[in-house]
């Protein structure tokens, strides 16, 4: 009762302090069903998962008019089993998985939307395309053959540093190459949109650099739970 009184205060503090027009994903990895339901009373809609297992096992038992969003890395023989229900996909990061994006989208008869994940941090994880890659593979022009699935935007994650200054560098370097993306590439098409960048502990930063869509997990659902 406690906890999920704090879930909806947490929440609104969040929402409080976005700029218009800017989304919030409430990022539930880690937190029980009751949690996300907590939120979703609140008046919360978007989800996002990061382990397909988690969210395939959450998806059937909350309510069907949450939009469920993945954010971790995404394998291509699970994309499967999200296919049939999951609105954004915001890790691409290859064109193998496209492929197998725009097969499991025709086989459902769906067309799934997707973030493209830009790598800027320094560190740890490797997934994501570096700004010349992405160039790259925009250039060939073969994506546009891919009927069932629509790119939608861009994500990307900065580096995990209390130096501000460079997380803003590397939040606006993201910015600039969704400018010059949008003009190069996707001119005539509105859905490219979206700038997912920003979680509990940069979002103020991102938004001030951007950001169309903040991700925030623990700000929302406190700590995660990792025996869950
Ligand atoms: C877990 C996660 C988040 C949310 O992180 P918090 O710090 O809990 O807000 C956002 N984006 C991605 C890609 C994540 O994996």
């Amino acid at each position: 009762m406690e906890e999920g009184f704090m879930i909806a205060e947490n929440l609104q503090q969040v929402k409080d302090t976005l700029k218009p027009g800017v989304s919030l994903v409430a990022v539930s990895k880690f937190h029980p069903v009751e949690a996300i339901r907590e939120a979703y009373d609140a008046g919360q809609r978007v989800f996002a998962e990061s382990h397909v297992q988690e969210l395939v096992a959450k998806q059937p038992v909350l309510p069907d008019d949450i939009e469920w969003h993945f954010i971790g890395h995404l394998q291509t023989n699970k994309v499967k089993y999200m296919a049939p229900f999951v609105s954004l996909i915001h890790s691409m990061d290859s064109v193998k998985l496209m492929k197998e994006i725009d097969k499991q989208g025709q086989k459902c008869g769906r067309v799934i939307d997707v973030l493209l994940q830009i790598h800027v941090a320094a560190e740890e994880t490797k997934f994501g395309f570096t700004p010349e890659e992405v160039v790259e593979m925009l250039s060939t022009g073969e994506w546009r053959t891919m009927s069932h699935v629509r790119i939608v935007g861009l994500m990307a994650m900065a580096t995990n540093t209390d130096d501000e200054a460079r997380i803003g560098r590397e939040f606006e370097s993201v910015a600039q190459l969704f400018d010059v993306l949008k003009n190069h590439f996707f001119v005539d098409e509105p859905a490219f949109k979206e700038l997912s960048m920003g979680m509990s502990g940069d979002y103020l930063i991102a938004q001030e650099h951007g950001s169309t869509m903040v991700r925030v997990g623990s700000k929302i659902f406190g700590e995660r739970n990792y025996n869950l």
